[in-house]
């Protein structure tokens, strides 16, 4: 859990998963690193393996828009006669806005944990040379 929501490689649990650390340059903050600087694991296994964490986005996203809703609830109260209920929507809007960056890295550590798991073993482990072969890199981008 703590190498996930650290962005660190799911393998040896040391190496970043990203070029740099999250910050205000909005640009370069998904840049990953090829591989794990630490053990050399692929950060990606094949071509277009980052597809399926919009639906980790997605889940995230839900989540934290019931959790704000519920903590808007007991802090502040739901009423049907004024228009809290939209002042939330305006909120939660602003608060997953800002989050993005932040729930698409995570999203990303996410998924790569489900496909890679912890070797503590990994510096006598070799890499499973299957997984990086099915890499071509002149077709990356051509999915
Ligand atoms: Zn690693």
């Amino acid at each position: 859990m703590s190498s996930v929501l650290s962005c660190s490689c799911p393998r040896c649990r040391q190496g970043k998963l990203f070029q740099i650390p999250i910050n205000i340059k909005l640009k370069k903050i998904m840049g990953m690193n090829k591989q794990c600087p630490v053990c050399e694991q692929p950060t990606e296994i094949e071509v277009g393996f980052y597809y399926g964490t919009a639906y980790v986005s997605y889940a995230l996203t839900v989540a934290l828009s019931v959790a704000s809703f519920v903590a808007w609830y007991v802090i502040i109260g739901m009423s049907v006669n004024d228009n809290r209920f939209f002042v939330w929507l305006g909120v939660n809007a602003v608060l997953l806005i800002l989050l993005q960056p932040w729930l698409m890295r995570l999203s990303r550590s996410i998924w790569i944990s489900w496909f890679v798991k912890y070797d503590p073993e990994w510096e006598k482990n070799q890499i499973n040379k299957e997984v990086v072969e099915r890499i071509i890199p002149e077709q990356m981008n051509n999915w």
